[in-house]
């Protein structure tokens, strides 16, 4: 069976930016599962469908015309043939994605598209669920964690250094709405699978982390 490594954990923890870096190392293909629900985010919000109605939000994400290329060699996420990688990094988008994500009908429709990017030599699966619902026999599972106020920082210089102003208490306020949900919903709550390393990258540099990782990887 071809390998797999969950990266799990909330939102700016830095589980992205691993993932990316240990695919890279390795040679594995990259799942970014957020943009998936980012994407039917987006997708429900240009069709201005009501986010509260599961049965279309679901159709939705059935019928998404989706795919991930390598442009630059940045993976751009392509929706209907259009390059909508910097709309779906949009507040207002991350919001709508926290809310479809919570609709077990959404979850399910995504499920089989996340588990064919399984595919040799390997993947890398970055997520909330990935190592308890999507990959649950993946060999090697990350929980990678860091405090909400670290998390809203970091997200306040990536904004910055993009030139985009904002307060880092309203982020911080996003972050722990984002949060909330995401551990409360019912369906695939954000928490540590049984069999998960956690790791807390709270002052700890993106390079260490890293090589905490590839020593799981290799023991
Ligand atoms: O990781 P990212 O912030 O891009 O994810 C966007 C939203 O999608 C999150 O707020 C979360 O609610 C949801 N999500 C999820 N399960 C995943 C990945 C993301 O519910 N595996």
């Amino acid at each position: 069976l071809t390998p797999v490594i969950t990266i799990d954990g909330p939102s700016g923890s830095g589980k992205g930016t691993i993932a990316r870096l240990v695919a890279d190392r390795l040679g594995f293909r990259l799942l970014d599962s957020g943009a998936l629900y980012r994407l039917t985010a987006l997708a429900a919000l240009e069709r201005e469908a009501d986010l509260t109605d599961e049965a279309t939000l679901t159709e939705i994400a059935a019928g998404l015309d989706i795919r991930f290329e390598l442009r630059d060699g940045e993976t751009a996420a392509v929706l209907g043939g259009r390059d909508v990688s910097r709309d779906i990094r949009m507040e207002e988008v991350s919001m709508a994605a926290s809310k479809v994500a919570a609709m077990p009908g959404v979850r399910a429709a995504l499920l089989q598209r996340q588990r064919d990017f399984r595919q040799p030599p390997g993947l890398v699966a970055d997520g909330r669920d990935m190592g308890t619902t999507v990959f649950p026999d993946a060999p090697v599972k990350v929980f990678l964690t860091a405090s909400a106020e670290e998390r809203a920082r970091r997200r306040y210089e990536q904004l910055r250094e993009k030139g985009v102003s904002v307060s880092l208490r309203d982020l911080l306020e996003d972050i722990r709405a984002r949060d909330a949900r995401d551990m409360n919903r019912e369906t695939s709550p954000l928490a540590p699978a049984e069999d998960a390393v956690e790791l807390d990258s709270t002052g700890v540099d993106i390079d260490d982390v890293l090589q905490r990782v590839l020593q799981l990887v290799h023991e």
